[in-house]
Formats: C-alpha cells, structure tokens, sequence
C-alpha cells in the first residue's frame, strides 16, 4: 500500500486559495497550474500542480494526466529558453517511500546547471530507507527549514524568475 505524507493544511491547495506567501503562478490550465517551486535547488525549478487535490499519479484522471504532460513541455521549452540549461529533469513521487512530502500531484520540472547544489533529490532517494519515513510518522517540517534554508529565494526573486519563465512559454 501506497503510504502519503501528511500535511495539514496541504501547502498547495493552500498556495491555488492565495494564502501561501511563496506563490508564482507562471502557467494556467483548466487543469493544472505550473507554479515556481520555493525550493529553488536549481534556478527556475518549477512543478506542475493539479488544481484539484489528489495524491499522486494513480489517482489522475486521464484528462489531467494528458494536460500534466502538456504543461510540463510547454515548461520545458521556457525553461530551455530562459536558462539555457545542460540538462531538463523531471521527477515525481508517489508515497513516502518514493520522497513525497506533500500528499497534493506535483510533476517537477528542473532547469540543470552544472555545479548546482541538488540538496533534496535523487541522491536522497538512493536507498529505499532514505527515502521513507517509518509507517505513521507525521511529515516532519525541522528538516525542510534547513533545506529550505540553503537555498533561499526572497518572494520578490520567486516572482521575477517565474515572470521571466512565463515570458518564453510557447504560445498555445
Ligand atoms: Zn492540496
């Protein structure tokens, strides 16, 4: 069984009402939001959202599959255009187990430059223990201060990346 992070309010559905202070929206659907990630481990690093709050992958609608597929390349190409990056990776997870932190969809989506510093990511997932909190622990937000610590982006910079991302977005 897929075990989901807990996490009360959902920092997303929190961030779709308007009440999250870091929150820049830099694409629209009918379906999903692209939204800059407060975590900038890499300049621009973006996740594409479902408005509607479910968990993970499993438990999209094919409709919302399809438009999160779209809005990630549609990110992509602004993310090439904006950043010039060596590289474009795109993760998502699903259950504790696989590094998910907030129980809400998200596809990352993340400019790669060299010598950036990763911090949360693949490496943390290397292992199956690193990956995974024991059955029942509530999401523990300690950690995430300090990461969010290392790579700290003022609302004022989130803004101006995303706008800066939203103008290379190709046009519909
Ligand atoms: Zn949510």
């Amino acid at each position: 069984m897929i075990e989901l992070p807990v996490r009360d309010p959902c920092d997303l559905c929190e961030g779709i009402a308007g009440r999250e202070e870091k929150w820049a929206v830099i694409d629209e659907g009918d379906l999903t939001l692209t939204v800059i990630n407060p975590w900038q481990f890499e300049i621009g690093q973006c996740c594409v959202i479902t408005r509607r709050h479910v968990a993970t992958l499993l438990d999209l609608s094919d409709e919302e599959s399809n438009a999160v597929s779209v809005s990630a390349k549609r990110v992509a190409h602004a993310l090439v255009e904006t950043f010039s990056p060596l590289g474009v990776l795109t993760f998502q997870n699903n259950g504790v187990y696989s590094g998910q932190e907030t129980p809400h969809f998200h596809f990352h989506v993340v400019p790669r430059q060299k010598g950036s510093d990763w911090g949360v990511g693949p490496p943390q997932l290397a292992t199956f223990e690193g990956a995974g909190r024991p059955r029942g622990t509530r999401h523990d937000p300690s950690g995430d201060a300090q990461r969010r610590e290392r790579v700290q982006v003022s609302v004022e910079q989130l803004v101006r990346t995303a706008e800066l991302i939203r103008s290379n977005l190709p046009t519909p």
